[in-house]
């Protein structure tokens, strides 16, 4: 803690970080962060391991509070979750990727997919596919530009309502991620009912993998079930070279990392396109 610590700024970032209060108050701010644009997306690449070359990119939320600077996603997307303002959020992010496609589009720039997160709530939301192909057709932009990431407890809910919903969403040219898998609540036996193209494994298996064989296990028996699924693999967080040997040999397909790119503003993310593609 900072000295002095009984001022009220020091308590606040120190101590009330998963707080009541803290929560009241995100969820407080959450409300005018969108309308009064705090919200901004970053880019962070994908890169091919065999085609050593960028595939993809995942849009990821940041939020400039005038006040207190920075706050984070992990912190602020689960109480939005909770409080039900998530949806809003992910429609703001969805808005605001495609519409961000289409003007790298128009200015003929040779862009990526944007893989954006989406949570149970907005997935679960009537008419979200409509939502979603309505915002493709106003911005014409291919639903092939578009990969929408899923954690696992989205799926496992109600896999039959949720393989109706995905089968309509890959009908638009939209690829499917399930996110942070082997963390949440997976079942192998709907994987294989569900109509997703990509595994991405957490950082939480990725990281110091090279010293560590229960790592390695897990993370070698997902690769290899999901080549016996036909699904990609990419792993995400890899932070070393080390990390990033041992997955390229297991086999893995992607990588997604501070050791290939940070997640970049948007005007950096088109510049980094153009030198990596030279
Ligand atoms: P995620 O979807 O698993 O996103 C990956 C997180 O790992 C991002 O954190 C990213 O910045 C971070 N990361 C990437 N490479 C590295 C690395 O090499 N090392 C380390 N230590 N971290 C790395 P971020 O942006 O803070 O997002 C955290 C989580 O918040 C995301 O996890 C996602 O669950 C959620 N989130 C972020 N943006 C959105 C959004 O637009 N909508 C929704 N619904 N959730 C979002
Ligand atoms: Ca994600
Ligand atoms: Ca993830
Ligand atoms: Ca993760």
């Amino acid at each position: 803690a900072k000295e002095g610590g009984h001022s009220r700024f020091a308590f606040c970032s120190d101590e009330l970080h998963q707080s009541a209060f803290n929560n009241l108050y995100i969820r407080g701010e959450l409300k005018s962060a969108l309308a009064s644009e705090q919200m901004r997306l970053v880019y962070q690449p994908k890169r091919c391991i065999a085609a050593e070359s960028v595939v993809g990119c995942e849009a990821l939320v940041r939020w400039q509070h005038p006040l207190e600077g920075d706050i984070s996603p992990v912190q602020f997307i689960p109480i939005a979750e909770r409080s039900g303002m998530i949806v809003e959020i992910d429609y703001w992010v969805l808005h605001a990727a495609i519409k961000q496609l289409a003007c790298w589009r128009n200015n003929g720039l040779q862009v990526v997919p944007v893989a954006i997160n989406v949570s149970l709530p907005t997935f679960a939301h009537d008419g979200f596919v409509e939502d979603l192909q309505s915002l493709l057709q106003r911005y014409d932009v291919p639903g092939e530009m578009i990969e929408l990431e899923i954690t696992e407890r989205v799926a496992l809910r109600q896999v039959r309502s949720a393989s109706a919903v995905m089968h309509n969403i890959i009908a638009l040219g939209i690829k499917i991620s399930m996110d942070d898998f082997g963390t949440g609540y997976s079942s192998l036996s709907y994987l294989n009912q569900l109509p997703i193209s990509t595994l991405k494994i957490d950082r939480a298996f990725v990281s110091d993998i090279e010293q560590d064989p229960l790592k390695q296990g897990i993370t070698g028996a997902i690769v290899a079930m999901a080549k016996a699924m036909k699904l990609k693999t990419v792993a995400e967080g890899v932070e070393t070279e080390a990390e990033f040997n041992y997955l390229a040999q297991l086999g893995c397909d992607q990588l997604q990392g501070y050791y290939y790119a940070k997640p970049l503003s948007a005007q950096a993310f088109v510049e980094w396109l153009a030198e990596d593609t030279l």
